[in-house]
């Protein structure tokens, strides 16, 4: 890089910004007929110009510092800047994954001692930290579960997942090679025993779930779920997605789930969005420690170690290095900051805060699954469809004019019209009151000026998009910016 600051030289009179300086290339390297006759025209801009531009695209994205952001299963919790200020620190910032093992023993450290605080948290023996999302730890868990049934001469071919399920759960079984079978709810939202019963058989490896699941009400029979599947040999798999509603309060490891992942981008409050980066680590019982992925870390009395060998039953390694260190390092930060007072505290706000929402909105929608839930909430549009011809779409866009990320629509697939909202603990009052008092307002807006809601949104930069264009003929090229009106 030249040291003149080229952007400044815009006001040399007679000068281009960004006249390049001659390539002193020989002939037979580059020849004629394909060099540049002049320079390239790249865009011109002051710098004032150029910091205005990112600063206003900045303040166009929608983001948990800047809005409140009611994604539902998703838990965009505040993300505390302290994490940022540990995860920033030269020693950590800077480290290389090719360093040797005496020169980071305080990421290795962080690392172990991460593991050892997912442990006590989730009641699991052995942790590890290698996948970068959630999706990824189940796909390793169930090369974990396939593995355990190897071993015995057993090949299982399904997965059983419940109907409320997240996405990932049967895309992470069909991955991993399973069929893929789907488990009831009954009326309350929870898994039907009687159809899970039906579906048991030696054929069945594990059983993924949710809990509390994915429509906000807490699985109370998963020991008597555990005894099921562990009478066929199938294992349990827990989906810890929303672990930020039982975390020190509860433990899957108790419950009797067998293994597990963690989306620490979720309950202990990483930056998410946008996919990724994440982390997902995964815990395991006892009877699947050694299926693990390598490296693993160790200590001993020298300190500590990446072990690589001496695993010789482990699925191998399912990421490059060691998982999003960053984001370990973060999530640690946060869990140390809380300590096991403080936890608890997190899932209790976070439940209280869902309740409260759900108090306000309760009349205004219908909610399928009663006044009562955990962190999280599902209601249904399904009436104002019916009667006023608005969607839960239409909402989730109406919301948008009023500075409001929407919560997350149509999932779980069994709500009709379904608007799944989780606040999470990081949120106010006041934030909550004012959410419930807008969206309050478009379910009268619905009503009175449904045409409003079915245009929305009318405020924001981007109007609605055809998203079935957008998806098939996407236009992906820069353009200019529009001249200014006449
Ligand atoms: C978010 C989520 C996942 C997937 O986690 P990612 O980190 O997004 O891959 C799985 N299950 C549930 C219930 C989730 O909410």
């Amino acid at each position: 890089m030249s040291s003149e600051p080229l952007i400044f030289e815009l006001s040399s009179p007679g000068r281009r910004a960004f006249d390049l300086p001659a390539l002193d290339v020989p002939e037979a390297t580059l020849p004629g007929a394909l060099r540049r006759g002049r320079a390239p025209e790249l865009p011109e801009v002051s710098q004032l110009d150029l910091v205005r531009h990112f600063t206003h695209l900045s303040q166009r994205n929608m983001g948990i510092d800047t809005n409140f952001y009611p994604l539902g299963s998703c838990t965009m919790k505040y993300n505390p800047k302290v994490n940022e200020d540990v995860a920033a620190l030269p020693g950590f910032a800077n480290l290389h994954p090719y360093q040797s093992g005496d020169t980071v023993q305080g990421a290795l450290e962080v690392m172990f001692e991460l593991e050892r605080w997912l442990a006590e948290i989730s009641g699991m023996d052995a942790i590890s930290l290698q996948p970068t999302a959630g999706s990824q730890g189940e796909l390793t868990a169930l090369f974990v579960c396939r593995a355990y049934h190897e071993k015995k001469g057993r090949r299982p071919r399904k997965v059983l997942v419940p109907d409320s399920s997240h996405g990932t759960n049967p895309a992470s079984a069909a991955l991993c090679g399973y069929e893929v079978e789907t488990v009831k709810s009954d009326d309350k939202g929870h898994v039907d025993l009687e159809d899970l019963k039906a579906r048991l058989s030696p054929d069945v490896a594990c059983l993924m779930m949710t809990n509390p699941n994915t429509v906000g009400v807490f699985e109370k029979d998963v020991r008597a779920i555990a005894a099921m599947l562990h009478a066929v040999d199938a294992q349990l798999y827990y989906d810890g997605a929303n672990l930020n509603a039982i975390c020190g309060l509860a433990r899957p490891g108790d419950m009797g789930c067998d293994m597990m992942h963690f989306n620490l981008h979720k309950t202990f409050s990483t930056p998410h969005g946008g996919g990724g980066p994440g982390a997902g680590p995964i815990g395991v019982k006892e009877h699947l420690r050694p299926f693990l992925p390598v490296p693993r870390v160790e200590k001993d009395a020298s300190g500590y170690h990446l072990k690589e060998e001496g695993f010789p039953e482990s699925i191998g390694r399912v990421r490059c290095f060691y998982g999003n260190f960053g984001l370990l390092l973060r999530g640690l930060v946060y869990m140390r900051a809380l300590g096991g007072d403080g936890l608890p505290e997190v899932a209790r706000g976070a439940v209280l805060n869902a309740n409260y929402l759900l108090a306000l909105l309760k009349d205004r929608f219908e909610a399928p699954y009663g006044d009562r839930c955990m962190h999280e909430f599902v209601l249904s549009a399904s009436r104002q469809k019916r009667e006023n011809g608005v969607s839960a779409l239409d909402f989730a866009k109406r919301l948008l004019d009023f500075g409001y990320h929407a919560p997350t629509v149509y999932f779980p697939l069994i709500v009709p019209e379904a608007l799944m909202v989780e606040p999470t603990e990081t949120e106010s009052k006041e934030t909550l009151d004012a959410f419930a008092e807008v969206l309050r307002g478009i379910a009268r807006e619905a009503v009175e000026t449904p045409e409003l809601l079915r245009q929305a949104p009318v405020n924001t930069v981007v109007g609605r998009l055809d998203e079935g264009k957008a998806a098939r003929q996407p236009n992906l090229r820069w353009t200019p910016c529009p001249p200014p009106p006449a």
